[in-house]
């Protein structure tokens, strides 16, 4: 049996995964992620290796990171939320834990664990949209990751919706990031509760009356007892979502657009809205055959699965 171990560097913890040539995850590890600690985040790396490792015969270590990751996939050039800059995360971890090791931004990693084992499974093509937070992207073309030049190709939420808009952490403005992330849900339903009360009223019960308290859970169950600007918050970020993969759909004619990330568990209040939007922005091109918009199978899990198989290619 191969097996190679996954790892997923997040802003609060960072997960392992031992993973089999079938995308089956048969132990976890978990540290904590140190904050603004380099040498203590390769040390947790190392620490989740060596527990998942134990007396299995290990062939490579794949990491996922947010971040732009350089085009060898050796090293972190930005990563915002670790306050990295050019971190040789590669060889760090290849001289801490003496295997191959292979480091993927985390989009890329979670599309290529739905690409080989998920929701995009039997596609040759497909993108994904991670919404969380922020929204991360990914992009798979005829089974490749779409890396580009200097291996920051595919950031889909940093891709402008709104010419002249808000403004990003990026430096840019009006991204998509900015209209259709976890935060811009909350953003919308928290001035829809403020502008409307009545309209609100469940949501607003569930927040303790307080507009700015609604976070993303309350306006999920307040969306699923049909309170109007819950629904109208998914309808926002579907609106922005839809089009996005409309434009993209006319880039790539995916076999299928996946969504991901932590928002997605709010299930068809967020799917049914990005679904419109995206028909009628595809206009004609709706009447060919076209991908389907569809929720993210592997969930949480989707990086690890996708790191450790990326590192099965190293070997
Ligand atoms: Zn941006």
């Amino acid at each position: 049996m191969s097996l190679t171990i996954g790892v997923d560097i997040g802003g609060t913890k960072v997960g392992g995964g031992l993973v089999d040539e079938d995308g089956r995850i048969l132990a976890t590890a978990l540290r904590p992620t140190p904050a603004d600690d380099t040498a203590g985040v390769i040390r947790a790396v190392s620490e989740v290796v060596d527990e998942l490792r134990g007396d299995h015969d290990i062939e490579a270590v794949g990491i996922g990171a947010a971040g732009w990751i350089s085009s060898d996939r050796s090293t972190v050039m930005l990563a915002p939320n670790l306050s990295w800059r050019d971190e040789p995360l590669r060889d760090k971890v290849a001289a801490a834990v003496d295997l191959p090791v292979v480091v993927e931004n985390d989009a890329n990693v979670a599309i290529w664990g739905e690409h080989r084992f998920g929701a995009a499974k039997g596609f040759r093509s497909s993108v994904l949209y991670t919404v969380g937070t922020g929204i991360g992207g990914g992009i798979v073309v005829k089974d490749n990751l779409l890396r580009g030049t200097n291996g920051v190709a595919a950031e889909i939420g940093h891709m402008r919706s709104v010419p002249e808009g808000r403004e990003c952490g990026c430096g840019r403005t009006g991204c998509l990031e900015q209209y259709a992330s976890g935060r811009a849900l909350t953003q919308a339903a928290r001035e829809g509760a403020k502008a409307d009360p009545d309209k609100a009223r469940f949501l607003l019960k569930l927040a303790g009356g307080d507009p700015d308290a609604v976070t993303g859970k309350e306006i999920t169950e307040a969306a699923g007892e049909g309170d109007e600007v819950a629904l109208a918050a998914f309808d926002f970020i579907g609106y922005y979502l839809g089009n996005s993969a409309a434009d993209l759909v006319q880039l790539i004619d995916p076999g299928v657009v996946i969504i991901a990330g932590g928002v997605v568990e709010a299930g068809d209040v967020l799917l049914d809205p990005i679904r419109k939007h995206y028909t009628e922005a595809l206009a004609k091109r709706a009447d060919l055959p076209v991908a389907e918009i569809q929720a993210a199978t592997l969930g949480s899990k989707a990086g690890v699965i996708g790191a450790a198989d990326l590192a099965r290619q190293l070997t």
